[in-house]
């Protein structure tokens, strides 16, 4: 499976610097193709800048940051899973812990924008993580699993789901989680998703949380490690294709 480098741009940037990044992206991996052999490619910029950026590649895909659970209607402000898939994006993150913390998000709610979105024919990239504190209680299985479980609406498949492991306390902290605590939660994750999913085996599972060149290529060395949701250090396009470029061939 090859793996799947998934930048989060957050609430960053102007169109001139968006533009700037994915061209240098879009550059750097037309002077190394043989990088496509081993890694997809996509970019979540904030909406407004979503079809430029789109414009502007040929082999990076794109995505929303979210999308909502409804179909279209009187909500302001909101996108629908199928307004993403209209002007070109393949991908949406749902149930980031920034949603969750700061629009008090449930997995009921995610879920629900997870159908949407799958109906509307978009990847979802499906966000699950405990925080410090519960980490610290011993928790972390109960509340991924529970995540998991809450989170995924019916109809699942390898070929509409992603899933991020991203602890709370290791995203934007500059603190990653150890190789055994990644192994350890990955192969948990993949231990639920094959007892509850016919192609439970084949769905992508990202780490997320502090990724940079320098710890990739042990992350990557992580058995059920498909990739990588990267935040700050997808915002410079050097540091985005050197965590490309430590997945082993
Ligand atoms: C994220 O927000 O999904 C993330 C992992 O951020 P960072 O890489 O900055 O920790």
């Amino acid at each position: 499976m090859k793996k799947l480098i998934a930048g989060n741009w957050k609430m960053n940037g102007t169109e001139q610097s968006s533009d700037a990044l994915i061209v240098a992206v879009e550059e750097a991996i037309q002077k190394n193709p043989a990088v496509l052999e081993q890694c997809d490619f996509v970019v979540c910029p904030p909406f407004l800048y979503l079809p430029m950026v789109k414009d502007k590649t040929s082999v990076v895909a794109v995505g929303g940051q979210d999308c909502s659970d409804r179909e279209n209607g009187a909500f302001t402000g909101d996108i629908s899973g199928a307004m993403l898939k209209d002007i070109g994006a393949t991908y949406v993150i749902l149930g980031h812990s920034e949603r969750r913390q700061y629009h008090a998000e449930s997995d009921v709610l995610v879920a629900a924008k997870a159908q949407m979105a799958n109906a509307a024919g978009l990847i979802t990239i499906i966000c699950v993580g405990e925080t410090e504190a519960e980490r610290e209680a011993g928790a972390q299985n109960d509340v991924v699993g529970s995540q998991l479980k809450a989170s995924l609406p019916q109809g699942v498949n390898a070929q509409n789901t992603v899933i991020a492991y991203e602890p709370v306390w290791a995203i934007g902290t500059g603190k990653t989680a150890t190789a055994e605590d990644i192994r350890a939660m990955h192969a948990f994750i993949r231990e639920k998703l094959v007892q509850t999913l016919a192609d439970g085996a084949n769905i992508r599972i990202l780490y997320g949380g502090s990724v940079k060149p320098a710890n990739a290529a042990e992350i990557f060395g992580v058995p059920n490690v498909d990739g990588a949701l990267i935040g700050g250090a997808s915002l410079k396009a050097d540091d985005y294709m050197g965590i490309a470029n430590a997945v082993k061939g």
